[in-house]
């Protein structure tokens, strides 16, 4: 997206104050609906009509949104002025969140409003219609790394709302690292103003206080002042992101770590061992005390991992062989970003891939390898197997799996290889390197279809697989090098409780 098609595509805050983001997609299109004062108050008749603020303040193509947004309170004053800021910019679409929105709701949560802005109208499955902006209201577990959406709304380009929507029973999902998700997390979760980042760093401190012990009094005064560094690092990049609009105090970050620094040395008499002990508690792993069979243990959010009864993956085998609409993929060649996560080697393709599937309309937000493949075909598993993960609008999961068996070379395959990042969480996007997601798929797309959920804690349900019944290749090489990485990241297969798993004939 070029700079100047970003400027013409934010119409939704300057023509509706109150009218909020949606956060996040990435990983998954969650948004959520935004409820604007205009549209909100009948007597004013349907937003449509209502006359743009914009047509008096249209805006430079370059200014930022945020500055658009600071002049709709004049209008009207009852309205809270939306404070938008794009996050990320790439091909096809520009995330945005309002700084204005982020607040903690009565659970402790964080929620705020974010927005995806797409470069082009999309096809809207529910209306004959099609849509260009999402906007969702997210509710972000900091501490958990999960959100879950909870209103959306759909616009088209020029701001007019097509569809409003509130997410009944809003679903829990892990936010993976190096997603759009994890950007807007990372920005949401981000001490806001001077005050918050001092309680962040006594917090802070306050942990180590509680573990440390009088012998490692010295270490602790360097984790308190790295600590309080970071908190205070971390207010100077918000401040700066946030001028001129807001007037910082004078330098408040170096009389806090003043004060930090002159603080008495921390004295108790826990034991230093519960420090590990606590990391070692959230930390999940395909082996060890963080194993699959013990997932559902770690956390109470990854309950279901072991309680829920339509977990992934599964043997598929029994299936009823039916005529199957086939999978429309509608990918294209893009850019990507690639990152060792942890857990695997993830890639988020930059460009507006979809695939409609039994009447639905799903985004693919990021695709990632398990060794040896998840997924069994009558008792046999594969060598690996790649993931597509798809949300829709609606903030719906559908997996694509496609089986790779050892074979011909796979030149997609080693694009992502050539380009693996050297370390860990180092997400990394390619000058010019880029790839089309299809080029993943074998020719013969039938495939098999069931319920199940995600395969990595928190094991959310109610994820539609579809699983490629005919492998793709790669070769030795290639498989090779993946397992230097990871030799065993695949979840063993779980009940399959009597699911129905449909097979095209
Ligand atoms: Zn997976």
């Amino acid at each position: 997206m070029t700079k100047s098609q970003i400027g013409t595509t934010s119409p939704v805050g300057e023509q509706c104050p109150r009218f909020r983001g949606a956060a996040v997609f990435g990983a998954a299109l969650s948004l959520a609906l935004a409820v604007c004062p205009l549209f909100a108050h009948a007597a004013e008749g349907p937003r449509s009509n209502a006359k743009p603020i914009t047509e008096v303040r249209q805006p430079a193509p370059t200014q930022a949104p945020a500055v658009v947004a600071k002049a709709a309170p004049e209008a009207r004053p009852a309205a809270p002025a939306a404070d938008w800021r794009s996050l990320v910019s790439e091909a096809g679409r520009r995330v945005d969140i309002d700084r204005a929105s982020i607040k903690k709701d009565e659970t402790g949560k964080t929620v705020a409003w974010g927005r995806i802005v797409l470069d082009k109208e999309v096809p809207d499955p529910r209306s004959s219609a099609a849509y260009k902006v999402v906007q969702a209201y997210n509710r972000y577990d900091c501490a958990n790394r999960t959100f879950a959406t909870l209103r959306r709304s759909f616009l088209r380009g020029d701001g007019e709302v097509l569809r409003e929507e509130e997410v009944k029973a809003a679903a829990e999902l892990p936010v993976r690292s190096g997603s759009i998700e994890d950007r807007l997390l990372r920005e949401i979760c981000r001490p806001q103003t001077p005050g918050e980042v001092r309680r962040e760093a006594e917090r802070a401190a306050g942990r180590v206080l509680e573990v440390a012990s009088f012998d490692l009094q010295k270490a602790n005064e360097a984790v308190v002042a790295k600590e309080t560094k970071k908190a205070v690092k971390k207010v100077a990049t918000s401040e700066e992101a946030v001028a001129p609009a807001r007037a910082a105090p004078a330098d408040p970050a170096a009389a806090l770590e003043a004060r930090m620094a002159k603080a008495p040395a921390p004295r108790t008499t826990a034991a230093p061992r519960r420090v590990v002990a606590r990391e070692h508690e959230v930390h999940w792993d395909y082996e060890g005390p963080g194993g699959p069979e013990n997932w559902g243990k770690l956390k109470p959010e990854f309950a279901q991992c072991a309680k829920g009864t339509r977990q992934s993956p599964i043997d598929l085998r029994d299936s009823i062989v039916v005529d199957q609409e086939p999978i429309q993929f509608q990918y294209e060649q893009a850019p990507f970003r690639i990152v060792d996560n942890g857990h695997t080697v993830q890639v988020t393709p930059q460009g507006n891939n979809f695939i409609t599937v039994m009447g639905r309309t799903y985004r693919l937000t990021q695709f990632h390898f398990h060794r040896p493949s998840e997924e069994r075909i009558n008792g046999r598993d594969f060598d690996m197997v790649a993931h597509l993960v798809h949300q829709s609008a609606d903030g719906r999961l559908a997996v694509v799996a496609v089986l790779l068996e050892r074979g011909e070379a796979n030149p997609t395959i080693q694009t992502l290889w050539n380009n693996l990042p050297l370390e860990k969480q180092d997400e990394f996007q390619p000058s010019t390197a880029s790839l089309d997601p299809a080029s993943l798929l074998p020719k013969d797309r039938r495939y098999l279809a069931y319920m199940g959920s995600l395969t990595t804690p928190p094991c959310t349900e109610g994820v539609l697989w579809l699983v490629i019944r005919q492998p793709a290749q790669l070769s030795a090489d290639q498989i090779g090098i993946f397992s230097r990485l990871y030799r065993n990241n695949a979840r063993p297969v779980q009940p399959g409780n009597g699911r129905l798993i449909k097979e095209s004939r």
